[in-house]
C-alpha cells in the first residue's frame, strides 16, 4: 500500500515482477507533477493504484504545487504520500507542513473522501489532530506508524488503518507497536526503493517478508495472517472504488 514505484532506475520492470506474482500495489507519488506522467507510464497495469502526493520532506522547496495538488483530486481516487515530518531537519518548515496538510484535508473532504497514505514521523500527534479537525477527509493509512502507545490508541479511536513493512518490523519497539494495532486495519508496505532490508532496496515482491513477521507476531499461522491480511485489503480497495 505504499511503493515509490516511480522511482526505482526502471518502474516497468518493477510493475511487471509485481503483476507476475499477483500482487497489487499503490503507488505513492511525492508531488503533485509527478502524478501525471506516473498515471500515464502505469495506467496499463491492472494491479496498481496511482495515488496524488506531495511529500511533507517536499513541501517548502514546492509550496506553489499546491494549487495543482487541489485540481488533480477529483481524478485520484487515492493520497499519498502527505503527511507531516516533525524531524530536526524538516522542523523549520513545520508551519508550512501544517498548512498544506490542512488544505489537502481540506481538499479530500470537499471531493467527497479519498484513501490516503500518510506519513507521520515525529509528528503522530499533529498528524492525529489534523485528521480529528477534519472529518470527511476519507480513510487514513498511517504508514511505517512510530508513534507512542498513547498515540496508537488515538489513532485506534479515530479508526486509522495501518501500512507496515519488512524495514519497520526490524526494530523490536516497532514490533511491539504492530502487535498492538487491530488486526483488521493492518495492511501490507514496502515503501521502496527508499526503504532497504537487509541492504537492498525493497520491492513490492518483499511483502512476503512482511507477512511472515506479521504471522510470527500474531502468533497465528502464516495462512491466517495472510487471509486477514486479504479481507482488510480488500475492504480498502472497495472504499477507494
Ligand atoms: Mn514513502
Amino acid at each position: 500500500m505504499h511503493c515509490h514505484v516511480d522511482l526505482y532506475p526502471d518502474p516497468i520492470a518493477v510493475a511487471r515482477e509485481a503483476a507476475g506474482e499477483n500482487i497489487w500495489l499503490l503507488a505513492v507519488t511525492t508531488t503533485p507533477k509527478a502524478w501525471h506522467g506516473t498515471r500515464s507510464r502505469l495506467q496499463s497495469f491492472k494491479n496498481i493504484e496511482v495515488a496524488l502526493g506531495f511529500h511533507p520532506e517536499l513541501v517548502h522547496m514546492r509550496r506553489a504545487e499546491i494549487s495543482l495538488f487541489e485540481s488533480l483530486l477529483p481524478n485520484s481516487r487515492y493520497v499519498g504520500e502527505v503527511g507531516l515530518d516533525g524531524s530536526p531537519q524538516y522542523k523549520d518548515h513545520y508551519e508550512l507542513q501544517l498548512t498544506i496538510f490542512g488544505r489537502i484535508l481540506t481538499a479530500c473532504k470537499r471531493a467527497g473522501g479519498r484513501v490516503l497514505t500518510i506519513h507521520s514521523r515525529r509528528a503522530a500527534s499533529r498528524v492525529i489532530e489534523a485528521l480529528e479537525a477534519s472529518p470527511g477527509y476519507g480513510v487514513a493509512i498511517l504508514h511505517w506508524f512510530t508513534g507512542t502507545r498513547a498515540e496508537l490508541d488515538s489513532a485506534i479511536r479515530l479508526d486509522c488503518w495501518y501500512s507496515v513493512g519488512p524495514a519497520q518490523l526490524e526494530s523490536s519497539s516497532s514490533v511491539q507497536r504492530v502487535a498492538a494495532m487491530p488486526r483488521n486495519r493492518v495492511l501490507l508496505e514496502t515503501d521502496g526503493p527508499f526503504a532497504k532490508h537487509h541492504g537492498h532496496a525493497l520491492k513490492p515482491t518483499d511483502v512476503s517478508t512482511a507477512l511472515d513477521l506479521l504471522s510470527a507476531i500474531w502468533h497465528a499461522p502464516a495462512s491466517e495472517a495472510r487471509a486477514q491480511v486479504e479481507a482488510n485489503q480488500t475492504e480498502i480497495w472497495r472504499h477507494g472504488e
